[in-house]
């Protein structure tokens, strides 16, 4: 059990900002350090959570340089570069992207190479692949937020559903936090009964396709959120929080987050979600959840779709 608990974020921009708030309320990191690009803006946002700090409890919170990262346990990645203009395609983006990480792990290997990463940016999939290939920590040092949030809606979804608490549902959206993601429908437990025969049972006799439309509205969610309000933050920062806990705390929660995967279901060398055990030495194993034919093939389409975004990358 750790028992200092410091966590480092760099890039305090939305999502930054929102995992630090979050942890700066919930006690859970005893020490906050923000790094930003824009050292002013980490720092005004430094000194806004102090204000709070009689508040909220008795985390200290401040902005930093690289160097004074050697004391987090946990540092959290949530730095981005956003569209420049509307011509830059996707890759383009993620081209520069990855060249700011190269700087950030460059730095973070140099100064906390003990530390375990925590991907939150987008492509996070890509981005964790990369890191994993440019740090010199163990690949289970790295992790990637991944379906984790996806997980989140699709839990919640099919509890506002049902009727039944979020937490008395028990389900998996797995593979690529984007548009190949798979949701595992013969994994789903209502109470621990597979819906095959909680349905049956039900009163509610849903007409057909109300479940597909649940996750049509989880894949989409990002996209109808963006359109209210320009980005997606809370959800996404308290998802941070989640793998953050369970690496401070050795919880061994299982999460569907990213990390290199070696043979499940004969996939390889890519990063993406499938349910693992996180503790304080980071992704400690794999859960081998059954799958049905066509869920396996669904993930390894959602395998080569990643792969495929990699293998086209050009970073010089
Ligand atoms: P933002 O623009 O508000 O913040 C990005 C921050 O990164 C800025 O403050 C910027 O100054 C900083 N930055 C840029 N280059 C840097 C560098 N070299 N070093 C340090 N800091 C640097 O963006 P946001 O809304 O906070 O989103 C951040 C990322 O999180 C995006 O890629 C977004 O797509 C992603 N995101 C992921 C999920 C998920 O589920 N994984 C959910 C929401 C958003």
């Amino acid at each position: 059990m750790i028992q200092r608990r410091t966590v480092g974020i760099v890039g305090t921009g939305n999502v930054g900002t929102a995992a630090a708030y979050a942890l700066f309320n919930q006690g859970l990191a005893s020490e906050l350090l923000l790094l930003d690009k824009d050292a002013r803006r980490a720092e005004g946002e430094a000194m806004d959570l102090m204000h709070g700090q009689l508040l909220a409890g008795r985390v200290t919170c401040r902005a930093v340089d690289y160097p004074e990262m050697s004391n987090a346990q946990v540092i959290i990645l949530a730095a981005g570069a956003s569209q420049k203009s509307p011509d830059e395609t996707r890759l383009e983006l993620l081209e520069r992207n990855a060249r700011i990480f190269r700087e950030i792990v460059t730095q973070l290997d140099k100064h906390a190479p003990e530390a375990i990463l925590v991907v939150a940016t987008n492509p996070v999939d890509v981005l964790t692949y990369l890191s994993q290939e440019m740090s010199r920590r163990p690949h289970r040092r790295i992790v990637g937020t991944g379906t984790l949030l996806d997980t989140a809606r699709f839990r919640a979804l099919l509890g506002r559903h049902y009727g039944v608490d979020p937490r008395s549902v028990h389900a998996y959206i797995l593979g690529e936090h984007g548009d190949s993601e798979v949701p595992i429908w013969s994994n789903v437990r209502i109470g621990g009964v597979p819906l095959r025969r909680y349905c049956p049972a039900c009163d509610k006799h849903c007409p057909t396709g109300e479940l597909d439309d649940i996750f049509y509205r989880v894949k989409n969610a990002a996209y109808e959120i963006i359109r209210g309000k320009g980005s997606t933050y809370y959800a996404i920062g308290l998802a941070l929080v989640d793998i953050a806990a369970s690496i401070l705390r050795n919880e061994n929660n299982i999460l569907t987050v990213s990390t290199l995967v070696d043979g499940f279901y004969d996939i390889r060398d890519v990063c993406l979600s499938i349910p693992v055990l996180v503790n304080t030495n980071g992704v400690a194993k794999t859960v081998n959840i059954h799958l049905e034919p066509s869920e396996a093939d669904e993930l390894r389409a959602s395998a080569n779709a990643l792969k495929g975004i990699i293998r086209d990358l050009a970073i010089s």
